[in-house]
């Protein structure tokens, strides 16, 4: 998401130190791939998102709703959902296995290391 802090975000780089620390070796903002995964893990096929819930319209209870503009951000939250919706889709025709790690996932190490065990 190119309108947020840029590209590397400090979620995002949460989990790259841990996946590195567990061994993971990967590549960053595959353009290649469908939806340009934030974090890619070429030899498990494993593309990783890292979504912002606000961004992503994240149902924590984190994300601040806009107060102005209302309708406009509305579409374009709905929009970046349903291209996400999408881009998962193809990656998993194309073989790939996609993960989502949402922003508010990212606050607690401990947590976070056990979420990525679960999920690679
Ligand atoms: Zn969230």
């Amino acid at each position: 998401m190119s309108l947020i802090a840029g590209k590397n975000t400090k979620p995002e780089v949460m989990v790259r130190k841990i996946l590195f620390s567990l061994g993971y070796r990967y590549r960053l903002h595959v353009s290649k791939l469908p939806g340009k995964p934030d974090i890619v893990l070429g030899k498990q096929k494993t593309a990783i998102f890292i979504n912002g819930c606000f961004w992503h319209k994240h149902n924590c209870g984190k994300n601040v709703k806009p107060s102005t503009n209302i309708k406009f951000w509305k579409n374009k939250l709905d929009e970046n959902v349903e291209r996400q919706k999408q881009n998962i889709k193809e990656l998993k025709n194309l073989g790939w296995k996609p993960i989502i790690i949402w922003e508010c996932q990212t606050k607690k190490q401990n947590r976070l290391i056990n979420l990525l065990h679960k999920r690679l």
